[in-house]
C-alpha cells in the first residue's frame, strides 16, 4: 500500500515534470507574442523560475528514487495549444496580451493544483524536505497568478478596453440617429 502511494506521487511528479518542461519551450514564445513590456518582462521572468522548478523536480524525482521522465501531461499540451491559438487569432496588442494572460493563468492554476498535490504527498509520505522544495514551487506559482491578475486589472485590460473603443464606431456616438 505505501509503495503505491510512493509510485502514485512519482507518476504525478513525472506528469508535471513533462508540463514544466513544455513550459519551458511555450514561455519564450508567449513573451514574443506580448506587446506590453511588463506583460513581456513577467513571462521573461517565469521562463528563469520555470527553470529553477524543473531543477527542483529533479531533485525531488532523485530523493523519490524515480526518474523525472516518463509521463506526458496532456493537460498542458492543450493548455499550450489553446494559448497558441489565441497568438494566431489576435494580432499583436492589448486584447492579445489580455488573451495571453487568460491562457497564462489556466497554466498558473494547473501548477498551483499539481503542486499541492504534490506537496500533500510528500508530507503524507514524511519526506520533509521534498515538501519544502514542492512548496517553494507552489509559492512562486501562486505569486505569478497574482502578478497577472494585478497586471491584467491595472494595464492590460484598460488598455485593450481603450484599443477597442478608438477602433470602433460603434463605440462611439452611440445615441446618435442612424
Ligand atoms: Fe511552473
Ligand atoms: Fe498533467
Ligand atoms: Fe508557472
Amino acid at each position: 500500500m505505501a509503495e503505491d502511494f510512493k509510485s502514485l506521487l512519482g507518476e504525478l511528479l513525472q506528469d508535471t515534470y513533462s508540463a514544466e518542461t513544455q513550459l519551458l519551450e511555450a514561455l519564450p514564445e508567449m513573451a514574443g507574442a506580448a506587446s506590453t513590456p511588463s506583460l513581456r518582462k513577467a513571462f521573461e521572468e517565469h521562463l528563469a523560475v520555470t527553470q529553477r522548478q524543473v531543477e527542483r523536480l529533479e531533485k525531488v524525482a532523485e530523493m523519490i528514487g524515480c526518474d523525472p521522465d516518463g509521463e506526458d501531461c496532456e493537460a498542458m499540451e492543450g493548455l499550450i495549444a489553446e494559448a497558441e491559438e489565441i497568438m494566431d487569432e489576435h494580432d499583436e496588442g492589448p486584447v492579445r496580451d489580455a488573451a495571453l494572460i487568460a491562457a497564462a493563468q489556466k497554466v498558473e492554476h494547473y501548477e498551483i493544483a499539481a503542486y499541492g498535490t504534490l506537496t500533500a504527498m510528500a508530507k503524507a509520505c514524511g519526506m520533509k524536505e521534498a515538501a519544502a522544495l514542492l512548496a517553494e514551487t507552489l509559492k512562486e506559482e501562486k505569486d505569478t497568478d497574482e502578478a497577472l491578475t494585478e497586471l491584467a486589472e491595472k494595464e492590460v485590460n484598460p488598455a485593450a478596453l481603450r484599443g477597442q473603443a478608438a477602433n470602433d464606431p460603434t463605440a462611439r456616438g452611440k445615441g446618435s440617429a442612424a
